[in-house]
């Protein structure tokens, strides 16, 4: 009977690395199964351009790792790489982008237009306006390096089988996985790792998995050489944005390959198992603008002639972040899949990353972002998620500014209070296939947000002064907003007890009624997620987080849930409610209006919740507050929730009640030191760093990550989240993930930024060494200038409402 540690499906550069990288980690007993020849999917169409240019630290980080990987095993060309700005808008984001990378620690430089050119002597400088250097970047051939990988794998002891098409995945008890079965024998195991390209959402089906992903085409072309103009093999690679192209030399001619703004998907119900390495029928069409921006920034190639257009699809997901790590309800079961047009520079890193979190239980880098079952039930409709993965694919060169919105398969979900929401004039964004207010632009006719920001450019937004008006509604009289997309996970049975209280710093065990605001931490004490837990009954337990966030807290959750534990339900119950905020000085005198059960200070203290009737509907009234002021979230059914909304509004009107929209929040919130999850709080970070220390009872016994907070409570915290005020009270656009400068070098890069309307100052997070208390000067990158900015303390606006303890 045949036996492997551990079976990787797919034979692609995926598949390789992780095989690789388990070997290496002394799982010699690892099998990698391919259906085919190696390099039979997307991978053998792969122009091999790969660059470590990314804002995000964990792609940055595996893409400086699948080079260094490449150039060890002898399959990479290290030529550089050059990234146009062939706009003044491009240049901006440029300018971002590079102190985004140094803020992580890429350094890379900015050039002129002039150097560019001195750089890449085959291009023209029309309309140039400068570019980034990358002198580390370069390309390789698609082939050599998976073959290169897959032999090092074998030399490791792993064994690679071809050929040999899974065609089922076997679970035994507790959903555990126990053998793969192929289309010639059975294979026991109790890991499997999906690396099956676009083929992925059908292997997971086989363990009753569902992923989102959906091939898309992509194509680009080899072009001859034009006489007179031979490009030398070492040039640089290119990329140029506003022409939505890239490329490399080869034989003297150019790969040229890019990003159409309406590219196909396909096979969304299904790839063909026996379709292999063929490239699909190309359109010249669709590929003639790109064609045509090659040719703005390399004139000559106006004239070469096209030896061959290939075409062939990639696994896109919603948000072209690849699908990494383990799968909740199928322990032994993980993804290494949806690589989103990022193989070759993804590669590397995630096969390292999955070979650490398969053989010791945790990786070093923040997987958060890349966790397969991120994407929810809304996603599960393959058209919906190929409208997203085409946007996302329409974007990746094409300018989205930081405040756009999604357009792809809108409207979605709206919540009960949509229509009430239209009558005021919201103008929509999205969220998680919600549609949410952004802001509420009173006398104006309601629309849904897109691409607004292309409108105004890195300017002060034109609706500045809305968000003004909704600020000072939720600090002077009272403001309300429509929170309905909140994530709500509910956990039922003895087990939920001890299962929250083993993931949460905080302390779950309170009466009934209580609301807890605590993180679920990691085993080394970094932060999972950013939660309030309402205690409903002695065993019945809310939970409730990001809209953007429930399936990944409710998978994560599932994860923790141990074959020990007593009987646990946990449940996604976001669709049941509706969530109505209401924060500001006279949040309570509205109130009081509209009910008749006790919201007095003494009778409904903060951080509990009760179940109050407003004209005949039974809300749970809980008093939180995420703008710092008095207030409430108010659940109720959905179908009631119009009319409470409704008498809220008119006792409102007299104390001049507001309606918001999510926008202002960050400004609110920010004034008062509250943070957010995933640009403040993240799995490396601790809340002791992110001054949540409050939220931590080491007292409480044992929990994940105690004990390395202890640790950390013992010899101190070497750096800390802190409150910069950036510039002077004028607007400065900052967005997030600028670099942070202190003594002439990059220390940290920004956090969550917004402008805070009643401090009037730019206000921005970032975690700094600890020497650097309020009062401290540090310079912040802004669009190639230093801005100075000034720590503060946490909170530059008092608070009102005790700390939640
Ligand atoms: C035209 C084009 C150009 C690109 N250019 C670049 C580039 O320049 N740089 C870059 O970084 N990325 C690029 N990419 C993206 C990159 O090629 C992919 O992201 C990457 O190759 C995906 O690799 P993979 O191993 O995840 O999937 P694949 O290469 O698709 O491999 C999956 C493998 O799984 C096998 N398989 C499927 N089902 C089974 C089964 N049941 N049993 C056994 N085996 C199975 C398949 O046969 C296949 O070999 C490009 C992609 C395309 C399409």
């Amino acid at each position: 009977m045949a036996q492997a540690r551990a079976v990787v499906i797919g034979g692609g550069i995926t598949g390789a690395s992780v095989a690789y990288h388990l070997a290496k980690a002394g799982w010699r007993d690892t099998l990698l199964l391919e259906k085919d020849e190696l390099t039979s999917g997307s991978t053998c169409h792969a122009a091999g351009l790969v660059t470590q240019f990314n804002p995000s630290p964990t792609m940055m980080r595996f893409r400086s790792y699948s080079i260094e990987l490449y150039r060890e095993l002898g399959a990479f060309e290290t030529v550089g790489s050059l990234r146009f700005a062939s706009s003044p808008e491009q240049l901006k984001e440029l300018q971002r982008g590079v102190s985004r990378a140094r803020g992580i620690g890429l350094n890379v430089e900015l050039v002129s237009d002039e150097e560019a050119a001195r750089l890449m002597p085959a291009i023209t400088r029309r309309q140039l306006q400068g570019a980034v250097w990358v002198p580390g970047d370069g390309h390789l051939d698609p082939h050599t390096a998976t073959h290169a990988l897959a032999a090092a794998a074998r030399k490791l002891g792993a064994g690679i089988v071809t050929q040999q098409r899974v065609s089922g995945i076997e679970l035994g008890p507790g959903g555990r996985i126990r053998a793969v079965q192929t289309d010639s024998q059975r294979i026991e195991t109790e890991v499997v790792v999906i690396a099956g390209g676009i083929w992925a959402p059908q292997l997971a089906a086989m363990a009753g998995v569902f992923i989102v992903s959906t091939p898309v085409d992509h194509q680009h072309a080899a072009l001859l050489a034009v006489p007179g103009h031979e490009l030398p093999h070492d040039m640089p690679c290119f990329r140029d944005p506003d022409y939505l192209v890239y490329g490399k030399s080869e034989a003297g001619g150019v790969v040229l390959g890019g990003y159409e703004a309406e590219p196909p998907a396909r096979w969304i119900d299904g790839v063909p198992w026996e379709h292999a390495g063929t490239s699909l029928p190309p359109d010249q069409a669709r590929f003639e603008p790109l064609l045509a921006g090659a040719a703005r920034r390399f004139p000559f190639l106006g004239e070469a002639g096209i030896v061959k257009l290939v075409c062939h699809p990639d696994a896109m997901t919603p948000d072209s972040n690849p699908l990494v790590g383990p799968v909740p309800g199928v322990p032994g079961l993980f993804m290494a899949a949806g690589l989103s047009l990022n193989g070759f520079g993804g590669a590397g890193g995630i096969g390292r990353s999955l070979a650490q979190l398969i053989t010791a239980g945790e990786t070093d880098l923040d997987l958060h972002g890349y966790r397969p079952w991120r994407f929810g039930p809304v996603h599960h409709d393959h058209r919906y998620a190929a409208e997203l993965a085409r946007e996302a694919y329409k974007y990746y060169y094409y300018l989205r500014y930081p405040y756009d919105a999604d357009e792809a398969g809108r409207p979605r979900r709206t919540s009960a209070l949509h229509s009430r929401l239209q009558d005021l004039g919201a103008v929509f964004g999205a969220k998680h296939g919600w549609e949410r207010p952004e802001y509420i632009e009173p006398g104006a006719p309601w629309r849904r947000a897109g691409a607004d920001q292309r409108r105004f450019g890195w300017q002060r937004p034109p609706y500045f002064e809305v968000l003004a008006e909704e600020h000072r509604a939720f600090r002077e009289r009272v403001g309300i907003i429509d929170m309905s997309s909140f994530g709500k996970i509910e956990l039922r049975g003895p087990g939920a007890l001890p299962l929250l209280e083993r993931v949460s710093g905080n302390l779950i065990d309170r009466p009934a009624g209580s609301v807890i605001y605590t993180q679920l931490l990691e085993q080394n004490g970094g932060m999972a997620a950013d939660v309030t837990v309402t205690r409903l009954a002695a065993d019945h337990f809310r939970v409730v987080t990001g809209a953007g966030y429930v399936n990944s807290d409710m998978g994560w959750l599932r994860l923790q849930v141990r074959g020990s534990d007593p009987q646990l339900e946990i449940r996604e119950t976001t669709g049941e409610l509706s969530v109505i905020g209401m924060w500001g000085p006279h949040a309570r005198a509205v109130l009081e209006h509209v009910t008749g059960d006790d919201v007095s200070e003494g009778g409904f203290p903060f951080m509990q919740a009760r179940q109050i009737l407003v004209s005949g509907a039974r809300v749970l009234a809980q008093r939180v507050t995420y703008v710092g002021e008095l207030g409430w979230e108010l659940y109720v059914e959905p179908g009631w929730a119009g009319q409470v909304w409704d008498r809220l509004m008119t006792a409102g009107r007299p104390l001049g009640i507001r309606a918001g929209g999510y926008r202002v929040l960050d400004s609110l919130r920010m004034e008062k030191g509250y943070r957010y999850y995933g640009t403040d709080l993240s799995l490396l970070d601790n809340p002791i760093e992110a001054g949540l220390g409050f939220c931590v009872q080491l007292d409480k016994g044992d929990f994940n990550g105690r004990e390395p907070l202890v640790a950390v409570r013992e010899s101190g915290i070497k750096r800390r989240l802190r409150t910069l005020a950036v510039a002077g009270e004028e607007y400065e656009p900052i967005y997030g993930g600028e670099a942070v400068h202190h003594e002439g070098r990059a220390v940290s890069r920004l956090r969550s930024c917004a402008y805070g309307f009643t401090a009037r100052m730019n206000l921005a997070y970032a975690y700094l060494p600890v020497e650097l208390k309020p009062g401290a000067e540090v310079q912040v990158e802004v669009f190639g200038r230093m801005v100075p900015a000034e720590v503060t303390r946490d909170a530059v606006i008092p608070r009102t409402q005790p700390a939640a303890s």
